[in-house]
């Protein structure tokens, strides 16, 4: 476990919490639009496919909180950002980690762990703040979220691990003679 997690997340209102939502749920559905198109390229379409669905999914979810950006008359959000992490954390890879020969699982473990950092996000807020409503909002977000770890555990189980040599490319993109 990361230290991030024991860091408390006090979100005292609804707008910052709308405003974390929105960084939060922007950068899953961008990150599985990439993952995506890299599995394209490996011509995986089924785990494309996936990440598809699941890009279009955080994009509901951002949707659904510029609904409630305006049903609660907000003019303006702080401005916030959030980055996927991989699973070895920041330090030893970049903040994406796409690596370009990922297989299926792989690709898939990272976002399980972004998807339970997600639902671990929302829950630490609800648990700190002060404002019924925010805990209220964010206990629903939390559980969408738990939702989504159950969800890429289930895709996850049907794909092998990954052979021991799965960075080495047998047919490189560029050879020198
Ligand atoms: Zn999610």
């Amino acid at each position: 476990m990361s230290n991030e997690q024991n860091i408390q997340i006090n979100l005292a209102n609804i707008p910052q919490l709308l405003a974390h939502a929105i960084a939060l749920e922007n950068e899953a559905s961008e990150r599985y639009a990439d993952l995506a198109d890299l599995m394209e390229a490996h011509n995986n379409y089924d785990v494309a496919s996936l990440f598809k669905k699941m890009s279009g999914i955080e994009q509901l979810h951002v949707n659904h909180i510029q609904e409630m950006v305006k049903r609660h008359r907000i003019k303006a959000l702080p401005t916030v950002t959030y980055h996927w992490l991989s699973p070895e954390g920041p330090e030893t890879t970049d903040t994406t980690d796409l690596h370009y020969l990922m297989n299926p699982r792989q690709a898939l473990k990272l976002a399980m762990y972004n998807e339970q950092r997600a639902c671990d996000y929302y829950a630490n807020i609800a648990a700190h703040t002060q404002d019924e409503e925010t805990r209220r909002l964010a206990q629903e977000l939390s559980a969408e979220e738990a939702e989504h770890v159950g969800m890429v555990r289930v895709w996850m189980d049907k794909y092998p691990e990954p052979e021991a040599d799965w960075d080495q490319d047998d047919d490189p993109p560029f050879q020198p003679d």
